[in-house]
């Protein structure tokens, strides 16, 4: 089975040896108090942040989920207040948990068609402005100057990112936020089971303020472990090791980008002949590179859905409100050409 599902998804196939070389090397019974763990956790992020371009003044964490992510974000860098963003279901999620917690977080909608108004009134107690730069249940995403935007309009804000659906398939300008983060399932095609938290100096320095060390994951314990290269809690060391094999197998995320970018428009355009399908979003300024999100009546979506699956591909079924008349495809790195084009030769019959 070939996996279109925007999460989890198509593995890189070279993850079938490194899993055999990960039990043969005793990987997976190593202490993760051991050299051997701090040298590979070591290596890990310095890989990362060499080819994803993340500065290196920004401290990397291992947490377990973009979940996760969401709750250490409400509770290590947020007093009161979080502002959240969004135009889907992941962003109002993020929202959704972060006001079980902090009860005062406010939120804003956008249309899916459109950017996000940069120009908004925050409120007085806003601490943080929380973004999804990739809303992986509609196909859409910020682009580069909107995230910016937020940046230069609110500089005694700290600005969050979910990129879960996007790091590591398009090149992000880490600069241009202070948290960001991404669980490995999408992008980086590895299994499910971890993520990675990304954050700046003013972040770090924002959490000692707020100096949150009730809890297992905030953020200041899990940063006194990494001084050291390591986590609070026995972390996915399998994982780890193959987010390192990953990391030396793929190119720079600059290539990486370029081919994402360039199969999206690939699909857009094959999308813009049909008769019977669309792509959901029609603005092309808001949609995504990763998520493509095709719209249908319900009789061809299921019609499909069951087609291709016969054939060896599953796609991403829709969300919310789109569960019936949409399906994603993902455009992931791990992906390969031959998979695309024949996916494609599938869906030809259904135009
Ligand atoms: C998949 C996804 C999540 C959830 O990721 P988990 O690793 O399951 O917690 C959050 N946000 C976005 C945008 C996603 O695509």
């Amino acid at each position: 089975m070939i996996s279109f599902y925007p999460g989890p998804s198509k593995l890189y196939p070279e993850v079938a040896s490194w899993l055999q070389q990960a039990y043969k090397e005793g990987i997976m019974s190593v202490n993760h108090r051991s050299a051997e763990f701090v040298a590979l956790s070591q290596d890990t992020i310095s890989l990362l942040k060499e080819k994803l371009n993340i500065p290196a003044d920004y401290s990397v964490f291992y947490t377990s989920s973009a979940t996760e992510c969401w709750e250490i974000i409400t509770q290590s860098f947020i007093r009161k207040q979080s502002l959240h963003i969004y135009n889907g279901a992941f962003g109002e999620k993020w929202y959704e948990y972060s006001k079980k917690i902090n009860l005062n977080s406010a939120g804003i909608d956008f249309n899916v068609e459109k950017l996000p108004e940069v120009k908004i009134k925050i409120f007085k107690e806003t601490e943080v402005l929380c973004l999804t730069q990739n809303e992986t249940s509609n196909g859409t995403q910020l682009n580069d100057t909107t995230i910016n935007g937020f940046k230069e309009r609110f500089p005694e804000l700290l600005v969050a990112i979910d990129a879960t659906s996007s790091m590591a398939g398009i090149n992000l300008n880490f600069n241009s936020a202070d948290i960001w983060f991404a669980s490995v399932q999408k992008c980086f095609g590895l299994p499910a089971g971890m993520a990675l938290l990304i954050c700046s100096p003013k972040a770090m320095k924002r959490a000692f303020q707020i100096n949150d060390r009730r809890r297992y994951n905030s953020i200041l314990f899990m940063y006194d472990k990494m001084k050291e290269w390591q986590t609070p809690y026995t972390p996915n060391v399998l994982n780890i090791y193959l987010l390192n094999k990953v990391l030396r197998h793929i190119s720079s995320i600059k290539g990486t980008h370029d081919m994402i970018v360039a199969r999206s428009a690939e699909w857009y355009k094959f999308l813009s002949g049909a008769k019977r399908l669309s792509a959901l979003i029609s603005n092309p300024e808001v949609r995504s590179n990763t998520v493509i999100s095709v719209k249908g009546d319900e009789g061809t979506i299921s019609l499909i859905k069951e087609a291709v699956k016969k054939e060896g591909f599953i796609l991403g079924n829709g969300y919310g409100k789109w569960a019936r008349t949409t399906f994603r495809i993902a455009n992931f790195p791990a992906h390969e050409e031959q998979d695309i084009v024949a996916l494609k030769t599938l869906l030809l019959n259904y135009l």
